[in-house]
């Protein structure tokens, strides 16, 4: 069975095609500047590459792409996209509606498009996607929507209210919803799965750290606190955002600046974080490399960072009165070994060694926690696309 992955932006669409019988991606693609002229680049297994600039007006004309791509070009991977049993879609913002994946029928895209106002970059996008699929594959192949922030729904009124106003709550849904939940929810069913023993893993800690960073406490396989909030921009500072700052920092510069609302979001989107400090980059290698030749800005956005990720890790150890094991992903979180080191020498206190020498190691899913420490430490290479794989098939064979 084929499941065809979708990741759609707003002049952008990812995918990937899995093979259900042993997770494998059959061929995955890209198209690109979809409004404006539009190229699609595009991968089969065996290493063939097909890519073209074709004119991609809406996301339509982009899937027609993709399907010539997939069942008629050098790169085809399969004769027909009969072959495809079911679509999978990444969704951004499922609100408190949807604590799971869910088929898409009519009713389910209406609450995506509202819930657009709560993550007005990419629920708009999300649905252009869907609508452009149903289009192109036909209402016969089921379209599943897998929400970010799903996995989150666990979480408790006391950790996702904000101590405003009860009244925004009510009236505009302004919680904690978190993000990167497909991501959260692969590694640490794949971290429980890989530790066996229930007893060992009912406390954990997910690190997904790459140029969005969030880090989630989960207690019995389920989410109980997360850092991201309302929207991603919440939690510790990442490649362009700032993460949790006092708000009235905000108003202050606003004042002295003249900037409006959309001035700010857009400071503390896209201009913060590691590239804000570091003046260099949003990169983490590129900052490292300055770091290394001397400048003390890069040097301080790494040491902030770093701080930041251990005063997350260590409040949730606070919050669930303990922990069992700790994972890292992402592209930081899987490749920093430097940084892994640190957060690890910090947790020392609990009984947690790390192994200098399984730390070096890259790539792969591996321990690096030694036998005798009181904490497991991994690293998980995460798969979301494999995961919405997944949760696609198993709404399908219901
Ligand atoms: P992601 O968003 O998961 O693709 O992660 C992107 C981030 O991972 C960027 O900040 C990269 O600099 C960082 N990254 C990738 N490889 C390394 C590495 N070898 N060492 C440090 N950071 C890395």
């Amino acid at each position: 069975m084929k499941i065809f992955v979708v990741n759609a932006g707003s002049s952008s669409l990812k995918y990937q095609l899995i093979d259900m019988e042993n997770g494998s991606v059959l061929a995955k693609g890209l198209c690109e500047r979809i409004g404006v002229t539009g190229t699609i680049t595009h991968k089969a297994n065996n290493g063939t590459v097909y890519t073209a600039d074709t004119d991609m007006p809406t996301h339509l004309e982009a899937f027609e792409a993709v399907i010539y791509a997939l069942t008629k070009s050098e790169a085809k991977v399969i004769d027909s996209f009969d072959e495809i049993s079911a679509i999978g879609h990444r969704v951004v913002q499922g609100g408190s509606i949807y604590d799971k994946s869910c088929l898409i029928t009519d009713e389910v895209l209406k609450d995506i498009e509202d819930l657009s106002e709560l993550a007005p970059l990419h629920n708009p996008a999300n649905v252009l996607g869907i609508k452009a699929c149903i289009k192109a594959f036909g209402k016969d192949v089921p379209q599943v929507a897998v929400f970010d922030t799903s996995f989150h729904q666990t979480m408790q009124p006391k950790v996702y209210v904000y101590p405003l106003p009860y009244e925004y709550f009510e009236k505009y849904g302004v919680r904690k919803y978190g993000a990167h939940g497909t991501s959260h929810k692969y590694v640490s069913e794949r971290l429980i799965d890989i530790i066996g023993d229930k007893s060992k893993s009912e406390k954990i800690i997910t690190c997904h750290l790459g140029n969005g960073c969030s880090i989630t406490a989960i207690k019995d396989g389920k989410c109980f606190d997360t850092s991201m909030g309302f929207t991603p921009l919440d939690g510790f500072m990442m490649g362009t955002r700032t993460g949790t700052l006092d708000p009235s920092v905000l108003t202050y510069i606003a004042a002295k600046e003249n900037l409006s609302p959309e001035d700010i979001n857009s400071i503390c989107n896209k201009k913060s974080g590691i590239l804000g400090v570091s003046g260099v980059s949003n990169d983490n290698r590129d900052v490292h490399s300055a770091a290394q030749a001397g400048n003390e800005r890069a040097s301080l956005a790494i040491d902030m960072q770093r701080y930041q990720i251990i005063k997350f890790v260590g409040s949730y150890i606070a919050a669930m009165n303990g922990v069992n094991a700790i994972a890292f992903t992402g592209g930081i979180g899987e490749n920093d070994s430097a940084l892994r080191a640190e957060v690890c020498e910090s947790l020392t206190y609990l009984g947690l060694k790390i192994d200098p020498t399984k730390n070096a190691e890259r790539g792969k899913e591996i321990k690096i926690s030694t036998d005798d420490s009181a904490v497991d430490v991994y690293v998980i290479p995460t798969n979301e696309e494999l995961a919405i794989a997944r949760d696609t098939l198993a709404i399908i064979s219901k």
